[in-house]
């Protein structure tokens, strides 16, 4: 099994190198409503980094090595570096690789799942993890201000938008279970609060908004690569062991002799022997992007807010503006991973199916062509809550934010980093932290997904036939 190889003169990983085949050669969908869609393997929010931190080759010590570069692992690094600590950051491919930069943008106070779903399951417990859903996302809002991450965000708040009736009176009843628990959250009705026709109303979250996460994850990145960590990318780790005096971390090239370890590698766990079994499925979720859409449009269309809109379907659909003038669109439809994780581009027939809704629920746009698609790997826990807490002995894990990370994430990274440093355990890290690193069986099998994906579409027929 290959996982360094040479690509030029760049010394790339096996998925970076996929990955930059697969653009080279512009991949075209052919599925319905989706013809000359891009397909890439990579984020369509920014271009990858042109230079990599060096690969780590020989022997480290240091007090604290994250394992992975995303927002988690670099939030936790840039912390424990501010309090001190001796740092070493371990990222296979380069940091924002994963889902950090590709995602929708959407900072948001929510947790993942249903909100009655949530207080059937956790009702003792709701109201300190809606606490720490709404801490994240002021906590991930004041890091864009504090380190001047040029990240396109604006403040406008999200919303959970109906597009049926069954759908609203479930809203209202959710916007009841969230402001009980203490979440800034209000009802709106649909068109005097700015949504487009199809949507009737809905969960407006005040916190949070719409930010370009490919700029946030470079943006962190390069103060990453500033600071006092000492920062290693094409550098996979490959085990993690106990030693005497702590924990070994070894890479193809070398090894890092370790106080601690933190492990920040998300849905990729699934596959690392050394991540707790079951923590994690991944789940491989889809983005479109429209060609741009002149303004006076989306107000014909009823959009007069912008704001990030997002269904409570059982799999929910997402449609935001974006700073460059286009829409995008996306999840849906999800895939599960049979084998390992790799560089992978959305299925045409996904893309097609997130194309259709968009029309569906932007009948007057039908003529607005999608223009590019992506995706990425979401971390999805068996509890639907993000975890965190010991693997084993001195080998911590800040993981799972179930496709809700862009606010989360660097919160818990920091949360983690802040106890690692000697900080008593916060609240709202309490609110997520495991006593034991045991899971449940996983829960999103193919079939499960595609069920819920039918009950959806039977559901809007329904609605469809009734309006
Ligand atoms: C398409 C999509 C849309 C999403 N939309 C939203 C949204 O709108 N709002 C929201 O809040 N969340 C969203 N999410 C989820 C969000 O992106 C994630 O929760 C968040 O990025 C997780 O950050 P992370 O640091 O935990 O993981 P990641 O960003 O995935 O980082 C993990 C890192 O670990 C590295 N790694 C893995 N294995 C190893 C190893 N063995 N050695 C070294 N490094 C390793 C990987 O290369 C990767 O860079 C979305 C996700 C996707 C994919």
């Amino acid at each position: 099994m290959c996982k360094f190889v040479s690509l030029g003169t760049v010394p790339l990983s096996c998925d970076l190198q996929r990955e930059a085949v697969i653009n080279m050669t512009n991949v075209t969908a052919s599925g319905v409503g989706s013809v000359g869609v891009t397909y890439s393997a990579f984020s369509g929010w920014a271009d990858r980094p042109t230079e990599f931190a060096p690969m780590l080759e020989g022997e480290l010590t240091c007090d604290i090595a994250v394992v992975g570069g995303g927002y988690a692992g670099m939030a936790a690094a840039l912390r424990l570096a501010e309090r001190g600590a001796d740092v070493v950051l371990l990222e296979s491919g380069f940091c924002g690789w994963g889902g950090s930069s590709r995602n929708a943008g959407y900072l948001s106070n929510a947790l993942a799942g249903d909100p009655q779903l949530l207080n059937t399951l956790y009702a003792r417990r709701l109201p300190s993890l809606v606490r720490y859903a709404d801490k994240a996302a002021r906590f991930t809002e004041e890091l864009i201000g504090r380190l001047a991450l040029d990240c396109d965000y604006e403040p406008t708040g999200n919303v959970i938008a109906a597009v049926s009736p069954g759908q609203l009176r479930r809203t209202r009843r959710n916007a009841e279970i969230l402001k009980g628990a203490g979440a800034d959250v209000e009802f709106v009705e649909g068109d005097s609060f700015g949504l487009p026709k199809a949507f009737l109303g809905g969960v407006f979250e005040r916190a949070g908004g719409l930010l370009n996460p490919g700029k946030f994850a470079f943006g962190l990145r390069e103060v990453l690569l500033a600071s006092g960590v000492r920062v290693h990318e094409r550098t996979a780790v490959r085990a993690v062991e106990p030693d005497t005096s702590g924990v070994v971390v070894s890479v193809p090239g070398g090894r890092v002799r370790a106080d601690r370890v933190v492990l920040a590698t998300n849905a990729y766990s699934r596959d690392l022997p050394f991540a707790p079994r079951r923590m994690v499925t991944p789940i491989w979720t889809s983005l479109v992007e429209t060609e741009p859409v002149a303004p006076e449009r989306l107000a014909a269309a009823g959009w007069t807010r912008r704001i990030g809109i997002v269904t409570p379907h059982t799999i929910l659909e997402n449609y935001r503006p974006t700073p460059h003038g286009t829409i995008m669109f996306g999840t849906r439809r999800l895939r599960t991973a049979p084998g390992a994780l790799g560089a992978r581009e959305p299925d045409a027939a996904v893309v097609a199916d997130l194309v259709r809704g968009f029309h569906e629920r932007f009948p007057s746009l039908g003529d607005v062509a999608p223009q590019r698609a992506w995706g990425g790997w979401v971390a999805m826990t068996p509890s639907l809550l993000p975890v965190a807490g010991e693997a084993t002995k001195n080998v911590f894990y800040a993981i799972g934010c179930n496709g809700h990370g862009l606010a989360q994430s660097p919160y818990l990274g920091t949360l983690l980093a802040d106890r690692l440093a000697g900080e008593r355990m916060h609240d709202d890290l309490a609110a997520v932290w495991r006593a034991r690193p045991r899971f449940a069986p996983n829960l999103f099998s193919a079939p499960a997904l595609n069920a819920a994906w039918a009950v959806d579409r039977i559901a809007d027929r329904l609605h469809s036939r009734r309006a």
